[in-house]
This record gives structure tokens, sequence and C-alpha cells, in this order.
């Protein structure tokens, strides 16, 4: 069994049926728990490592089920991919985390970017464009202010598509982030030519960061890559200083770690903000 026993959410048994059963049931929970109250969201910091001043936040969904499990989003939304439900939980986090943006500025934040995790299937939908639409005008919230975070899952599908839809995106004016760049196989001439802000190294790189001793770290790489092509890049998993020092040295902008803070509650974000003089 790969993971651990969370109560009866251990879909991997070794019986494929007993599998199957709670992977129906996990998603029937899900189901439920969108329409309920058990599904919300916490905000992680970013900074900006010239001066360590607050950018934004990135929006991570947290279901905790009625019996009181917190469910890990890893385990719970590759299943919600597969359902398709991702659709439904993606446009309620993205309201969400807009509602928040504008409360946040309701409150004297000033400049701040809110990050939101967008998946491939989500992006691929039909109705994407629609949905962004909607929440803009609903929530009133400048697009300008919003980030999408797509992995580079995306970037592999029809470039014609992608470009077209980030594009599109882009005139809404709404920014984009490739997110745990470095782990897929986009080529680099095809990054190129997408319209994207900003490349998140994948915390994998940060954690190796003290170990890779000869040559140049990935996370060098990616930082001179985005340099060279005139994008962002904020470094996640940020968890000590020695990499955040390195990172700042080779000119990395931005990041969010445990360094800095874990993922907050909205109301412990604006405290958080306050101390920071913001
Ligand atoms: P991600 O987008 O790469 O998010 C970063 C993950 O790293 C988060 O885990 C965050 O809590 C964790 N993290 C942040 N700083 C540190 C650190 O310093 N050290 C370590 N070890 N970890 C750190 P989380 O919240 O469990 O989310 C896991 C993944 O679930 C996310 O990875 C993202 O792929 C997915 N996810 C979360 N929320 C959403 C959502 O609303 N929509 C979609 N589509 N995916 C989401
Ligand atoms: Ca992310
Ligand atoms: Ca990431
Ligand atoms: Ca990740």
């Amino acid at each position: 069994a790969k993971l651990e026993h969370r109560g009866h959410y251990c879909y991997y048994t070794r019986s494929m049926g007993g599998e199957m059963r709670a992977r129906v049931r996990l998603m029937q929970d899900l189901r439920q728990a969108l329409g309920g109250g058990s599904l919300y969201l916490l905000f992680q910091p970013q900074i900006s490592l010239g001066d360590g001043q607050p950018v934004g936040a990135e929006a991570l969904l947290r279901w905790l089920t009625e019996s009181g499990q917190l469910v890990p989003p890893d385990q719970f939304i590759p299943l919600a991919e597969d359902s398709g439900l991702i659709v439904a939980i993606g446009d309620w986090v993205l309201r969400g985390a807009c509602q928040q943006l504008v409360a946040l500025k309701n409150a004297g934040v000033g400049q701040f970017r809110m990050a939101v995790n967008v998946s491939v299937v989500q992006f691929r939908h039909p109705d994407f464009i629609g949905m962004l639409e909607r929440v803009i005008a609903e929530t009133g919230v400048d697009p300008a202010n919003v980030e999408l975070e797509i992995t580079e899952s995306v970037a592999m599908l029809d470039p014609e598509r992608i470009v077209t839809l980030l594009n599109r995106i882009k005139e809404f004016g709404f920014t984009v982030a490739i997110d745990d760049f470095g782990t897929g196989f986009s080529s680099l001439a095809y990054l190129q030519r997408l319209p994207v802000d900003r490349l998140k190294i994948d915390r994998g790189f940060v954690g190796r960061i003290a170990f890779e001793g000869e040559g140049k770290n990935i996370a060098e790489m990616i930082i001179d890559l985005g340099r060279n092509l005139g994008m962002g890049v904020i470094a996640e998993g940020v968890e000590d200083a020695a990499q955040a020092d390195y990172l700042r040295a080779r000119g990395c902008h931005e990041a969010q770690g445990f360094l800095y803070a874990r993922p907050l509650d909205a109301g412990t974000l604006l405290e958080w903000l306050r101390e920071r003089g913001g």
C-alpha cells in the first residue's frame, strides 16, 4: 500500500474491488462536500526575495470530512479530475479566492496577487473562458491581480489551442504561471511561444539545492531560463534561509514556503500581512 491508512479512505488496498469501492465512496463524499461546508481555502503568502515584502498568496484547497479527517489535496484532486468533478470544484475555488482578494483589498491591503491552481481538466473544459467571465462579473475582482497556475502538462496539449486559450485569458488581464516547472517535458522552443508571466520552481528542486554540489542546480537553470525568456521566477517550498539566500543570489524574484509562512486561513493571513507592515 502506497498511502498510509486514513480511515475508510484507504483506496490503495490489495483488492482492486475494494479500491474501486473506496474511490466511489470518496467521490460521493466529495460531491457532498462541495454542496456542504467542508471544503475551504487556505492562503500561503508569497514574498519578494529582494525586500522580503509580501507580494501575494496561493489559494490551497482543504477538505475536512464529516468524520473530522483532513484529506490531502494530492489524494482527492486526482480523483476529482478523473470524475470531472474538478470542474465544479475549480469554479468554487476560483470564486472563493477572488472573493478573498476583494475582501483583502477592502481591508486595506494594497497591491496583492492571488494565485489559483487550475487543473488541466478544468483548463480544457469548453466553458473555461465563460467560467472566468462569470467569476469576474460576480466577484468584481480585478483579474490583473489574479494569477492562474497551470502545470506543464497543460502546455503539452494541442499547442495552437493552448496559445489561443492563454491569449484569451491574458486579454482579461489574468497573469499565468507554470507550476511545478521542470518536472514536465515542455520543449524550450514551445515555452518561448507561450504567453506566460512566471515560472514556478518545483519544491523538489528547491529541496535539492544544498545537495547538488558540482555544476549548475536545476533551480539555477530555471532562474536563468526565466530571465532569458523575460518571465518572473518564483520558488516554492522554501524552508530555510540557506535556500532563500541561494535563490536570491542567483536572481530568483519571489519565494513561497514554510520559511515565511504555512498556508493560513483568511483571518490569519490578514494578521500576518499587518505584522509585516502591509
Ligand atoms: P502545489 O500547487 O505545488 O502546492 C504547493 C504545495 O506545497 C502545497 O501542498 C503546500 O502546502 C506545500 N508547501 C508549501 N510550502 C512548503 C514547504 O516549505 N515545504 C513543504 N514540504 N511543502 C510546502 P498542498 O496544499 O497539500 O497541495 C498539494 C497539491 O494539491 C498542490 O501542489 C496542487 O497541485 C494541488 N491543489 C491544492 N489546491 C488545489 C486547487 O484548489 N485546485 C487544484 N486543481 N489543485 C490544487
Ligand atoms: Ca500551485
Ligand atoms: Ca507547485
Ligand atoms: Ca506540486
